[in-house]
């Protein structure tokens, strides 16, 4: 009888450890089924360049279907688990409910963005987290300029123009700069907002920028950033949020429509339902070996896990897809071990490196210790995100769009409507304009991304 292997998520952590398993079980040994609430994988480091349109969309994700062999894809919401029946449950998008068994359980479901109850800010503030939110932010940009284009009102036109990001993190800070060169890409389009100019704000609570990465690459960051007029708050907090403005802990009022909220995450609310042990922070306890505590039969890696870090005794390892990945291969080796193939190894990764990418040819990064700046880390991040993105398709599509951005520039077009198709008039009519508005119009499903 095959063995049946079940994987809760087909992010980093999911689809690497997937793939470990095809390589190590003989062909028919296993049914090894992967669960999904999307047919893909987001790229999630080259984010911010689809929030920034240097790449599309569909290009920084990845067809789980297309990297994967004998691996049972099911797309679906996992929606608890009882361990102690080695059972999960699951909702297909029709809403059917099915019960689950498994030999062996793979947790790796990921985080969301880490929110903090502060007045209007759940209301207001746009996360940075999916790609459904980069498109947003890119929009929201782009609906902003437009908008403080046709008014008179120089007021409405400052709270228009400034945007505030809060959380100072890479993922923070790449999609700040990104954001920003779109701008001053697309600025020139735009008359009165040029006159007017744009402000970019970034809020962070710690005294520095990136705590990931060393303190001279921060302010070497940092430096790169002011340089472009974004003005940085550090030991500053947000203490509410309007529609139209943002209060900072001191004391100042921003007048902004644009706050994005980029100050970390924490484990999928979903890992609390599955049974399974969790320490302070929410994530699941597991052993060097991925393995979880008081279970030999159920493996948790990733950002929703408390891996413990080789590189740093007594503490998890950072929430990385870096780690994820070496996670992935190394459950997977070890649940096939589990099965009879191989034998139990631990996880020993330590962090080679870290590339924070800034647009317009600018980066910093620390690979092994050695520390590189401006052109050279922006080249040295490009090439390696080259290389890890799976798939040679995905990684000609990647050249392709950096190619056409450096020869055309990016597009100004703001396409929030896709993916909303307006409700038929009649039966093969519509009497939406090709813009998606209605006769009156109104209607277009992003109007309410423009406060
Ligand atoms: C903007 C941004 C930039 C980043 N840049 C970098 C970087 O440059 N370098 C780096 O090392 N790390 C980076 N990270 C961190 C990295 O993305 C994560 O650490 C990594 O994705 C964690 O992998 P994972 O497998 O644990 O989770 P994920 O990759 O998030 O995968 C979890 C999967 O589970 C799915 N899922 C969630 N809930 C359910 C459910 N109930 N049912 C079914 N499926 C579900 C999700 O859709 C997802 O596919 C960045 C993160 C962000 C947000």
């Amino acid at each position: 009888m095959a063995w049946n292997v079940v994987i809760l998520g087909g992010g980093f952590g999911g689809l690497y450890t997937a793939r470990k398993l095809e390589k190590l079980l003989p062909p028919a040994s296993a049914r090894v089924t992967l669960i999904n609430d999307v047919n893909f994988m987001l790229y999630t480091p080259l984010l911010p360049g689809a929030a920034g349109g240097t790449l599309e969309p569909r290009h920084v994700v990845v067809p789980l279907r297309e990297q994967l062999k004998s691996t049972h894809l099911k797309l679906a919401r996992v929606t608890g688990a009882d361990p102690s029946r080695k059972q999960v449950t699951i909702r297909s998008p029709e809403g059917e409910q099915q019960t689950l068994t498994y030999d062996q359980l793979v947790v790796t479901i990921g985080s969301t963005s880490r929110t903090l109850p502060i007045p209007g800010l759940a209301e207001h503030a746009v996360g940075f987290k999916t790609l459904s939110e980069a498109i947003a932010l890119r929009n929201r940009l782009v609906q902003t300029l437009e908008h403080a284009e046709s008014i008179d009102d120089d007021a409405a036109r400052d709270s228009l123009l400034t945007y505030v990001f809060v959380g100072a993190g890479y993922a923070g800070v790449e999609g700040l700069a990104e954001l920003q060169d779109f701008a001053a890409d697309v600025l020139e389009l735009y008359p009165r907002c040029r006159m007017h100019g744009v402000r970019f704000v970034l809020v962070e609570a710690r005294d520095r920028l990136m705590p990931e990465i060393s303190e001279g690459l921060a302010e070497f960051a940092g430096s790169e950033l002011r340089r472009r007029g974004i003005e940085i708050r550090l030991g500053t907090t947000i203490e509410r949020v309007s529609a139209e403005s943002t209060e900072l802990s001191d004391g100042e009022l921003i007048p902004t429509r644009t706050v994005a909220w980029t100050a970390g995450v924490k484990p999928h609310p979903i890992v609390a339902e599955l049974g399974l042990p969790l320490d302070d922070a929410g994530r699941i306890k597991v052993d060097r070996y991925c393995q979880v505590e008081g279970f030999d039969d159920v493996w948790a890696i990733g950002d929703a896990a408390a891996v413990p870090d080789p590189a740093r005794p007594g503490q998890p390892s950072p929430p990385t897809c870096q780690h994820a990945i070496r996670q992935g291969r190394t459950v997977g080796a070890n649940v096939a071990a589990a099965l009879g193939e191989g034998a139990k190894k631990p996880f020993t990764y330590k962090t080679l490196g870290v590339f924070v990418d800034m647009g317009r040819y600018q980066a910093v990064a620390e690979t092994l210790g050695i520390r590189w700046r401006g052109f050279p880390a922006w080249f040295l991040a490009r090439s390696y995100h080259l290389l890890m993105m799976p798939g040679i398709r995905r990684r000609a599509r990647l050249v392709a769009d950096w190619s056409v951005g450096l020869l055309f520039g990016r597009d100004s077009s703001e396409l929030g409507q896709l993916g909303h198709p307006p409700q038929l008039a009649a039966p093969g009519l519509s009497e939406r304009s090709s813009g998606g508005t209605a006769p009156d119009g109104s209607g277009r499903p992003e109007d309410a991304n423009v406060r």
